[in-house]
């Protein structure tokens, strides 16, 4: 993943007093304003935590756990992980623009994660792995997809290819 100064330390660096949100909301652009808190980025942060509870992942809406992958005990952690992966990809690729990253971008890029751990574990010749990780999550992101990005991504169970 790519590394981002925020906005509040990158106005140290360069020594200019612009040190606001590059989003535009107008608050301070701490790195976890810009990562977690920002009016912006909130929508996609709630998506993502809705999604985990229908996964029956539990957790306190708390930036610690995506940010420095702080979890409470018991946690599937690699679910969860390969979600908040897709949700920072989803926050940089809008970085400056003064919108919200969107929920589509999110499910396509837990699509590309999906793909790109299915053609590894083909690679290796070892899918147990893969299936018991995304089995579950793979049924979930297919129903969230509109039927016009599974067409035009092909998009698949790869585990049962239905
Ligand atoms: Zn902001």
């Amino acid at each position: 993943m790519r590394y981002h100064l925020s906005p509040a330390r990158r106005a140290i660096i360069k020594k200019s007093t612009n040190s606001k949100c590059w989003r535009g909301c107008g608050e301070k652009g701490t790195l976890v304003h810009c990562w977690w808190d920002c009016k912006l980025v909130q929508p996609l942060w709630k998506t993502v935590w809705r999604f985990l509870i229908k996964l029956k992942i539990e957790l306190p809406f708390d930036p610690g756990i995506p940010l420095l992958g702080i979890y409470p005990e018991k946690i599937m952690t690699h679910t969860c992980t390969r979600m908040f992966i897709a949700a920072l990809f989803t926050i940089a690729r809008t970085w400056k623009q003064p919108k919200c990253p969107s929920t589509e971008d999110w499910i396509r890029k837990k699509w590309y994660i999906y793909t790109m751990e299915y053609y590894s574990a083909i690679k290796k010749n070892d899918i147990m792995p893969f299936a018991a990780t995304w089995m579950e999550l793979e049924n979930l992101i297919l129903s969230e997809m509109s039927q016009k990005d599974k067409d035009k991504y092909h998009m698949i169970s790869l585990i049962t290819g239905i």
